[in-house]
């Protein structure tokens, strides 16, 4: 019989097409952080407007990976933290869940090289963990971040894992690695430079002119809570107030062109809508749908 205790959601999958593009949207599980990491609300604030909203109002920031089919290729978008300090690690168990082997994936684009985005890509001694990959994309800016030793020496200590964590991540697919600046990356993807969470930050356009699903990597952490108050920062962000003018700036763009987004922090691995209200936004995520 089912352990009633310490039970696990089944694996999340939710695959919805963009033009000739299908996307995959999957959970690696969740992080617990504390409210504290905020700046700009108090916790009891943050609490009420998850309540709300309808989410439970803990500081539990979940985790999505994405699957991109598109002109032959099969894409993983981050690859969720890999388990490092109990965080994640589900993206196995949803990959099999929605028909993938990870021999399958033959191309990376990383959002950003934070552990919960790198961490599923690379076992201990910079082991790649999906072997078939021949391309991984990434910003030359945050590729070249997280290698140079005098960022790495001057980082605080709680600060330096980060560095490790990255490093593996890039070396296991050293020969593999595409560092790019331009935008227009593969044929139906469009890197979007979103800088300021980190100093190479980019967000994906998949899909055509007509349909497209904008993947936004790190604009929100807490969606419902950033959408209230874009002005709200979170201390793993590398530059505080421009990742806040980034997100307002993108806010606005998404929602008066009623582009579709979904983010590796939203609370369900989903797209949705940007709304405004008042003078702020609301998302809503798009309803589940058996037919893809
Ligand atoms: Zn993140």
């Amino acid at each position: 019989m089912m352990n009633l205790n310490n039970l696990y959601q089944a694996p999340a999958v939710n695959r919805k097409r963009y033009g000739d593009t299908v996307v995959t949207m999957l959970s690696d599980g969740y992080l617990d952080v504390s409210f504290e990491l905020l700046n700009g609300i108090e916790a009891n604030k943050a609490e009420a407007i998850l309540e709300k909203r309808g989410v439970e109002p803990l500081p539990r920031i979940n985790v999505n990976v994405f699957v991109v089919q598109t002109a032959g290729r099969t894409i993983l978008v981050d690859s969720g933290a890999g388990g490092i300090n109990g965080w994640g690690g589900r993206l196995n168990s949803a990959l099999l869940a929605a028909g993938f082997d990870p021999l399958d994936i033959d191309t990376v684009l990383l959002t950003h090289a934070h552990p919960d985005h790198a961490g599923g890509l690379a076992g201990a001694l910079a082991t790649p963990l999906f072997q078939n990959v021949q391309e991984l994309y990434v910003h030359e800016k945050e590729l070249a971040f997280w290698r140079d030793d005098m960022i790495y020496s001057s980082a605080s200590d709680g600060f330096k894992p980060f560095f490790g964590l990255a490093r593996n991540a890039f070396d296991a697919y050293d020969d593999k690695l595409v560092p790019f600046s331009n935008e227009a990356i593969l044929p139906g993807i469009q890197a979007v430079p979103l800088f300021g969470h980190t100093p190479g930050h980019t967000g994906y356009l998949v899909g055509d002119e007509k349909d497209s699903l904008l993947i936004w990597g790190d604009i929100v952490h807490f969606p419902h809570l950033q959408m209230a108050h874009p002005e709200v920062t979170i201390a793993f962000d590398s530059d505080p107030s421009e990742a806040s003018k980034v997100r307002a700036a993108l806010l606005d763009r998404v929602a008066t062109d009623q582009l579709s987004i979904s983010g590796m922090h939203f609370n369900l691995p989903a797209s949705g809508k940007i709304h405004r209200e008042h003078n702020n936004y609301v998302l809503n995520y798009d309803a589940w749908s058996p037919a893809v």
